[in-house]
């Protein structure tokens, strides 16, 4: 069920559950090569741009208008920023420096 490649070694060992937990700060470990590597730290800070100004503009429209279409907007956006959080590229972190 793996479909995406470490960027370290290539070997596709990342599913979409865990590129979603990238997506979410989440540091994955490799199961091949046991490097680390997350989501693209930049890409992820312009998805939480658009999480907020969801959150925020949409949740103030259900509370000033009371209506349950702004509130449906505000779910709907939502889930497709997580559905499209999946497709952040991954980017290689170094290893651990080791403590002597
Ligand atoms: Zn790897």
């Amino acid at each position: 069920m793996s479909q995406f490649p470490c960027p370290h070694c290539k070997e596709a060992v990342y599913g979409y559950w865990d590129r979603y937990k990238a997506a979410k700060w989440f540091i994955l470990v490799c199961q091949h090569c046991g490097k680390r590597a997350c989501a693209h730290p930049i890409i992820i800070v312009l998805f939480y741009f658009f999480y907020v100004w969801d959150v925020v503009l949409f949740g103030y429209l259900t509370y000033l208008k009371e209506s349950w279409v702004y509130f449906s907007t505000l779910v709907v956006i939502w889930l497709i920023l997580d559905a499209f959080s999946v497709y952040i590229p991954l980017s290689a972190l170094k290893s651990k420096p080791v403590r002597s």
